[in-house]
């Protein structure tokens, strides 16, 4: 392919309209503004699994609620956009949650990290764990580190380290309220690679851990607590990033259903006649693996078997409005997990008025319940007055509610979680070579490098950077 034009004519197009594409988008106008950008979304609205929705005094995320801060992008992002003051963060006064034990609510242990205790003391007195299962964690320290090379499943890692019980009782249903997944299929290189490195480096998780500097020392003092969320929901940061992108350069109801190489460039082939041009010279498809795939498929058909096998975890989120003296049990934390042995119908719930400012009317509480995930797929596409049956008798068994819910809305999340199963690398890195055969296409998404929004903006980024880098050389 021989591209040679002057960036005011170069034609991109970004296919895809949630958080990835949106800032890939801004990012190529940042580096380049006299591009000739078109972004192209099959739905009518921006935001792909973002969705805000206000009702009543209450304030509804249909997806993502909130981002972490200790890796850069999204923070970085919001800062370029001007959108850094609508940042919140987590309320200051309960910032911890609760786990489900035969049914009761226990408070996770202060300084458990996902995966490991940085803290001896809040491990000594937890009764999340009983006294064998406290002993076999302590015994972490002895375990010796593994020789074989072969990547290992998160939950094997857990189990040989810290034992079964802290396994069962508090990793997988943190680890499934981050990927809604099972862990005995997910890859620890490619989910936690922080943690492998920590057995690889110090021997033990624990010592690696309370080797670090605490959190308030991060970065010579944090500025942000862990996680922040836009003030009016993920909807502003959309609508906040969008605004900086050129005029018209949005196309909704644009579905794309084959990219092909064309004459200096690509073709790109709609479902219907959108009125604007289908000729580009570069592409990047900020689609989830899934429909990447098909759009590829007639391209390069190697490139599609394996974005095809990347398997995608569905969840349903039941958001339920009350009135606060619906509820008798506190609420003194940020929400509740809920673990596989517990044999209960919920992944989990976010007590989402808590968290943040300004989600519920005052005396009322939003609480997100989280339904479905790989180990309970057949929950998530439930008729939605079941989902809705479900969440309210969950809660009602574990808060103590009492009455219906003033409000509810139900948001679907088909196949919306990639899952990172063992050799998840591999497959990226066979992904990679693929492209490398297709100069001028790029992907980008969640399939790739990390599922939290801050690395769906660095990989929408990186695509725009890499193009501007691939055409820096060419002209
Ligand atoms: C329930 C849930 C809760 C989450 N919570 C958090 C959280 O709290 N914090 C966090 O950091 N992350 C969270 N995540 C992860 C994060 O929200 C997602 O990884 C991220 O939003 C994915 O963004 P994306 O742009 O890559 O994909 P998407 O949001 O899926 O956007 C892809 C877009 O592409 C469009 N599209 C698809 N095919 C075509 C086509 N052929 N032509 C044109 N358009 C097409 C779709 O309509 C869609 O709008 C959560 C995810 C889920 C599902």
């Amino acid at each position: 392919m021989s591209i040679r034009r002057a960036w005011s004519v170069m034609r991109v197009a970004v296919v895809g309209g949630g958080i990835t594409a949106f800032a890939a988008a801004h990012r190529l106008t940042e580096l380049v503004p006299e591009v000739a950008l078109s972004l192209f979304e099959s739905s009518h609205r921006l935001g792909g699994v973002l969705e805000t929705t206000r009702r009543d005094g209450f304030l509804i995320e249909g997806g993502a609620d909130n981002f972490i801060t200790t890796v850069p992008w999204a923070v970085d992002l919001c800062r370029r956009i001007g959108f850094e003051d609508q940042l919140i963060q987590t309320n200051s006064g309960c910032r911890h949650a609760f786990v489900v034990r035969k049914g009761k609510l226990l408070p996770i242990p202060d300084g458990f990290v996902v995966m490991a205790p940085s803290k001896v003391w809040p491990m000594l007195t937890t009764p999340v764990l009983s006294p064998f299962g406290k002993l076999r964690l302590a015994c972490e320290y002895l375990v010796p580190q593994r020789t074989v090379s072969e990547e290992e499943s998160l939950a094997s890692f857990v189990r040989r380290r810290f034992g079964r019980e802290t396994y069962d009782r508090l990793v997988q249903p943190l680890v499934g309220g981050i990927y809604t997944g099972d862990a005995d299929k997910l890859g620890l290189r490619s989910t936690m690679p922080r943690f492998a490195e920590m057995e690889a480096k110090h021997g033990s998780l624990i010592r690696a851990l309370r080797s670090q500097p605490k959190s308030s020392e991060r970065s010579g003092g944090a500025r942000y607590s862990m996680f922040v969320a836009p003030r009016d929901g993920m909807s502003s940061l959309m609508e906040a990033i969008a605004s900086k992108l050129p005029d018209g350069c949005i196309h909704f109801d644009a579905l794309v259903e084959r990219i092909v190489k064309a004459e200096g460039g690509w073709s790109l082939s709609f479902a219907s006649d959108i009125g604007c041009p289908s000729e580009f010279d570069a592409v990047v498809l900020a689609t989830p693996a899934m429909p990447t795939a098909k759009l590829v498929a007639s391209l390069d058909e190697d490139l599609a078997r394996e974005l095809k096998s990347i398997h995608h975890a569905s969840c349903s989120i039941v958001s339920l409005g009350y009135a606060r003296d619906q509820i008798t049990h506190p609420l003194d934390g940020f929400g509740l997990i809920v673990p596989k042995i517990e044999q209960r119908k919920i992944l989990s719930a976010s007590f989402s008025s808590i968290k943040y400012a300004g989600r519920a009317p005052d005396d009322h509480v939003l609480i997100r319940v989280f339904i479905g995930g790989d180990h309970q797929h057949e929950l998530a596409s439930l008729p939605d007055d079941d989902l809705l049956a479900t969440a309210t008798t969950e809660l009602r068994d574990l808060l103590g509610v009492k009455g219906d819910p003033m409000i509810s809305n139900i948001s679907r999340r088909a196949a919306a979680m990639p899952q990172y199963y063992i050799g998840h690398a591999d497959k990226i890195s066979h992904i990679r070579d693929r492209l490398s055969h297709h100069p001028g296409l790029f992907l980008a998404g969640n399939a790739f490098d990390g599922v939290g929004l801050p690395h769906c903006i660095h990989s929408g980024e990186q695509a725009a950077e890499g193009l501007v880098k691939l055409y820096a050389k060419k002209n």
